[in-house]
């Protein structure tokens, strides 16, 4: 939760911004009423449906139901948290950020603290550059020999940063302790690996060629080290792994990150379409033979949030396959990804035993550019796969299995119906099976796989709502949950069963605001003044889902703060995205309603309190008769608890003589 100083900092970037010139920029921005409107970044928007409210510098998009501030716009244009968002904005708007406060409790130095750990990878992707760059020993002689021997240039070494780790169990130790980073921190920034008799740590990348990993800020986050023959042969020879690739840090989640993606990002949103590699060399290969909007994953398959991130920037996604076994499988692993992602997600399976970097050398740009041009979508992929030659309309039997294998992974997907409508068309064409048969056998595949979902029965005690986080946990848990939501997605090979929530809710994780508790924040931001009386007032127990005691715990830390309780400060203190734009859809519920009088919403604030009370009082009562009916107790403690049931009746009843049922 931010501090006052915190809040400062923010209340000065978003008074020194306008939200018009940050959400309109390089976009057509046509004024609406009192409102504007551009296309929204975040779908595929043929009108404009994003509004931006100037005199609230707020923004939604109702057809993505996102919105929010200046700083949830950021965060989602650039896939970044929120530190980052406000320090982006803080640059631009030119606000000293030397004053800019962790969010986390951590100190400068210690392995847990985000900067520092940036500072280590700096430093390291550094040397290891320089090492390559004027090394003048032989094992860095070698490993320049063996980059021109993969076509590499000096422009592409340039570009990507690449480096030389030296053969040496402490060369990245021994730089970041020249800089005073500790041997912790090392193995915190995934650089070095702690010794197993706890005596020390060693360098993790040895005798390899290192390619940095940048996040979108261009910041190194990681490397991935690939093995130099000539010096692996000397050491452990046939075992060395290929490649090995940082471990997951603080910085580094391989789920969520995507090789090149800060150098191909402009290319990609020009060109609407990203091309995704497996390998480093590829994305160096393509880039240097003139391809630019091209990323790689980073040791893990393409899951749903590298689409996520990608489609932020494309329209098209092409998965550019090995033409080995282990790519074939991936074809078919993609297909789950095509289904639920509503992304146009097109596989390139180069001729067998080939990857870009060798296609590209062989054949050339222009013969690989024709082949990306003329990938099949992963629908016509994965039926060209399972019919293989048979002609579906003629082999019948060919054709039902083949529908089953699809229908299948379709059930299993969120629905999307629009696109699940399109797909069970085209599937008809191929099949000559009735667009009706498909869609009714769909049904059942999908209520089969509903019964063998876990988390399926009902759960919540009083909103039957599904149990995401669990509701207790502290905003700043939630939050530091929240902005890596992605990461929700990582389990280990990306393709894990989409459960009963929807994708939606998976990414948001935040259970939606109904009944009395929506009434209650719609009140509250039509009547700031009421806000202090209900921090007072309201049990956080009260609340039916982790959203609304978000909010009532930001309104208590705006208490404490001294700040006022209106939407303005709510949307300052609030740093998680996905609350921003809960807050922002209540506002602009309660602005579409006519505004009310005093009185009124005075005595729908006493309502809402009375039935909060009244149902505590229900669920209180169920408890005492629960005890009564267990019969443990002893006879005078019974009757003890009998009278005070009564007595508790008879004072609900005299405090509402006019009862409305
Ligand atoms: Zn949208």
């Amino acid at each position: 939760m931010s501090t006052p100083a915190d809040f400062d900092l923010k209340e000065r970037v978003r008074s020194a911004v306008d939200i018009l010139d940050v959400v309109g920029q390089g976009t057509e921005v046509r004024p609406q009423g009192r409102n504007f409107v551009v296309r929204c970044p975040f779908h595929n928007d043929r009108r404009p449906s994003l509004t931006i409210n100037p005199e609230r510098q707020s923004w939604k998009c109702w057809v993505c139901d996102i919105g929010g501030d200046v700083f949830s716009f950021v965060m989602q244009r650039d896939g970044v948290d929120f530190p980052t968002a406000l320090r982006t904005l803080a640059e631009q708007a030119g606000i000293e950020v030397d004053s800019f406060r962790r969010t986390k409790k951590t100190k400068p130095g210690a392995p847990d603290d985000k900067p520092t750990l940036l500072a280590a990878v700096a430093a390291v992707t550094e040397a290891f550059y320089k090492q390559l760059e004027s090394g003048r020993d032989a094992d860095t002689q070698l490993a320049r020999e063996y980059l021109e021997h993969r076509g590499i240039n000096d422009e592409s070494r340039r570009r990507f940063r690449i480096g030389f780790a030296p053969d040496d169990w402490s060369f990245a130790i021994n730089e970041l302790a020249k800089r005073n980073f500790a041997g912790d921190v090392a193995e915190a920034a995934g650089v070095a690996i702690a010794r197993q008799s706890g005596q020390g740590y060693y360098d993790r990348f040895r005798g390899r060629l290192i390619f940095p990993i940048h996040d979108l800020q261009d910041r190194p986050v990681s490397m991935g080290g690939r093995v130099i023959p000539a010096i692996a042969d000397r050491n452990d020879g046939h075992d060395a792994a290929k490649y090995i690739n940082g471990p997951e840090t603080l910085l580094f989640r391989k789920s969520n990150q995507l090789y090149g993606l800060q150098l191909a990002r402009d290319a990609i949103r020009t060109g609407g379409e990203v091309l995704v590699m497996e390998g480093y060399t590829d994305v160096v290969a393509a880039r240097q033979a003139g391809i630019e909007p091209v990323v790689a994953v980073l040791g893990t398959a393409l899951g749903e949030a590298h689409v996520k991130i990608l489609k932020r920037f494309a329209r098209r996604v092409v998965l550019v396959l090995d033409g080995d076994v282990a790519g074939q499988t991936r074809a078919d692993q993609v297909l789950e990804l095509f289904v639920s992602a509503d992304v146009d997600m097109r596989i390139l399976t180069l001729p067998e035993a080939t990857d870009p970097a060798d296609f590209i050398t062989d054949h050339g740009r222009d013969a690989f550019t024709e082949l990306v041009k003329n990938a099949p979508d992963a629908l016509d992929h994965k039926l060209a796969k399972q019919t293989d030659g048979v002609d579906l309309r003629k082999d019948t039997h060919a054709a039902t299995t083949a529908m089953e294998t699809i229908l299948a992974v379709m059930s299993k997907a969120p629905q999307a119906d629009l696109r699940h409508d399109q797909l069970l068309v085209r599937l008809s064409d191929a099949s000559g099976v009735s667009v009706d048969r498909l869609s009714r056998r769909l049904d059942v595949l999908r209520e089969q796989a509903k019964k063998t979902r876990p988390g399926s029965s009902p759960t919540g005690r009083r909103t039957g709502a599904r149990p995401i986080g669990t509701i207790s946990r502290a905003q700043d848990d939630v939050n530091a949950m929240l902005s890596g939501a992605a990461d929700d997605f990582d389990d280990v090979d990306g393709w894990g069963s989409a459960g009963n929530q929807t994708v939606r809710e998976r990414l948001i994780g935040l259970q939606p605001i109904s009944g009395v508790d929506r009434e209650l924040f719609e009140t509250l931001i039509e009547s700031p003044e009421l806000a202090a009386m209900a921090v007072e007032a309201i049990d956080p127990a009260w609340l039916s889902s982790n959203t609304a005691q978000m909010l009532l715990s930001a309104y208590q830390d705006l208490d404490l703060a001294g700040k006022d309780l209106d939407v303005d400060s709510l949307l300052l203190i609030v740093e998680n995205d996905q609350l921003k734009n809960q807050i922002v859809s209540l506002q602009q519920r309660v602005d579409q309603r006519a505004g009310h009088s005093a009185d009124e919403v005075d005595r729908r604030y006493t309502a809402i309190l009375t039935r909060y009370r009244e149902s505590e009082f229900a669920l209180e009562k169920n408890r005492q008769i629960e005890r009564l009916a267990s019969a443990t107790m002893a006879d005078d403690e019974e009757l003890e608890l009998l009278k005070e049931l009564f007595d508790a009746e008879r004072f609900r009843q005299g405090i509402r003589p006019h009862d409305e049922t």
